[in-house]
């Protein structure tokens, strides 16, 4: 069950897989399907289930990756031309039969854009292609299996939103809500045809926002956000509330409701370009007055840095 945080806590170990089959999902998005043997023993978390991929250095093997309890130490120590690029992905889907991973990329670095290694291996990924992903060794939910999404019972407004680099956690989330949800999703995205179809209950709207080279990142979902908010939470409207001053260039922006934080009706789910998530944290919480034991905000990565 979403939420549900069970005490017995993973060991992180790699999994070398590759590619299986590669499916364009739309002119930003492709999907690589990845299998191994050891897939079968994956500790599957369920949804916006965050996982590491482990990209070997060019002309080197993933024999190079520190495998074992105290790997991160011995990773930051490895020469830079040795240690593995690592990068956060989520788990579109996970099949422990026939032993299948999917992972939805967005290709960033289009004309005039940043591309990096993730989205640059992904870019011309082929089946037999090899990389590692780093995730948990056995199954669970919650945190420590990296997942984020734990609405309390009582959240009867939902609302969730995001760039491109959250629409695969988005998509998971919502194909899995119960029938009885309701909720406005918001999503960014770059272009018309990237705009994907999921089944939703009938009390959740996905709102797709694509900028289209002409908004810049985060305009469209800005707004989408408020007109969203101005539907499901008028009443506030004006609160103010404390709000830590996150630097979003030296510091991470995550602030997720703690396990025990008090039932409300609102749950709402932010992820995206960290300076975009922190103005809409500000929306939220200053301008609507949503407490933010209630609110999920997740920069997933920041303009500039890798
Ligand atoms: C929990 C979590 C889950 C994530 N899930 C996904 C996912 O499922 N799919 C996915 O595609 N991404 C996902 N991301 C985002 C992904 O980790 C970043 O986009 C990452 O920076 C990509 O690595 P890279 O090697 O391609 O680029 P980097 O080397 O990290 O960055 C190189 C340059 O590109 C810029 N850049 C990075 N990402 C983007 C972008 N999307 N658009 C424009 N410029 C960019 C950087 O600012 C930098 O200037 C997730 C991030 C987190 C934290």
């Amino acid at each position: 069950m979403a939420g549900t945080r069970t005490g017995h806590k993973p060991v992180y170990r790699l999994f070398p897989v590759e590619v299986a089959r590669v499916r364009r999902l739309g002119p930003s998005f492709v999907r690589l399907t990845f299998t191994a043997e050891c897939l079968s023993d994956f500790g599957a978390g369920g949804v916006d289930q965050r996982i590491k991929l482990v990209l070997a250095q060019p002309g080197r093997t993933l024999a190079d990756f520190p495998n074992g309890p105290d790997w991160y130490q011995q990773w930051l120590a490895l020469p830079d031309e040795i240690r593995p690029v690592l990068r956060t992905y989520t788990v579109r889907s996970y099949r422990p039969e026939p032993a299948e991973l999917d992972i939805d990329f967005v290709l960033h670095g289009g004309p005039g854009g940043h591309s990096g290694p993730a989205a640059t291996w992904a870019a011309t990924a082929r089946p037999g292609d090899e990389i590692g992903v780093l995730g948990p060794d056995r199954p669970g939910t919650g945190r420590m299996w990296g997942c984020e999404w734990a609405p309390p019972a009582s959240a009867s407004h939902l609302v969730l939103a995001g760039d491109e680099t959250a629409v695969p956690a988005v998509a998971s989330i919502v194909e899995t809500l119960p029938p009885c949800a309701r909720g406005i999703v918001c999503l960014e995205v770059p272009e018309e045809h990237d705009r994907q179809e999921w089944a939703v209950p009938d009390g959740v709207e996905v709102r797709w926002f694509p900028r289209c080279a002409s908004a810049p990142h985060g305009k469209l979902l800005e707004e989408g956000v408020a007109a969203a908010l101005d539907e499901l939470h008028p009443r506030s409207r004006g609160g103010v509330a404390d709000l830590d001053e996150v630097d979003v260039d030296a510091a991470t922006l995550w602030d997720v409701p703690a396990d025990d934080a008090a039932p409300g009706q609102f749950y709402g789910w932010l992820a995206g370009e960290a300076a975009v998530i922190k103005r809409l944290r500000q929306l939220l919480v200053r301008d609507y007055g949503i407490p933010k034991q209630a609110v999920a905000f997740m920069g997933y990565w920041r303009h500039g840095h890798s």
